[in-house]
């Protein structure tokens, strides 16, 4: 079997460098409008920092602007699964009323 790269969709690192960025407001805490998907050309991923390359799909997010991120498949849905878990974990904690 062949391997595209170290990445896996559930890597726990993936999910943690995603996590880290978010934080730290390298990334979009929301799902972007709009999401292409393609082949990768060798950018430069926004959560892992590897080059996506050509055997690898290319996440291009727009970001609003010109501001545009490209980002692995299984680091989309890592940043997409940090930026829902982060937003529920934000909001105000609701307290089931009786
Ligand atoms: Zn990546």
């Amino acid at each position: 079997m062949t391997s595209s790269g170290p990445l896996h969709p559930d890597n726990p690192r993936i999910r943690s460098l995603a996590r880290m960025k978010l934080r730290a407001g390298r990334l979009p805490a929301h799902v972007p409008a709009q999401v292409i998907a393609g082949p990768g050309d060798g950018q430069a991923c926004a959560v892992c920092d590897a080059p996506v390359v050509r055997t690898e799909v290319l996440y291009e997010v727009d970001c609003g602007g010109s501001r545009t991120l490209a980002l692995h498949l299984s680091c989309h849905d890592a940043w997409q699964f940090e930026c829902r878990r982060g937003a529920r974990e934000s909001s105000p904690k609701r307290r089931p009323t009786r």
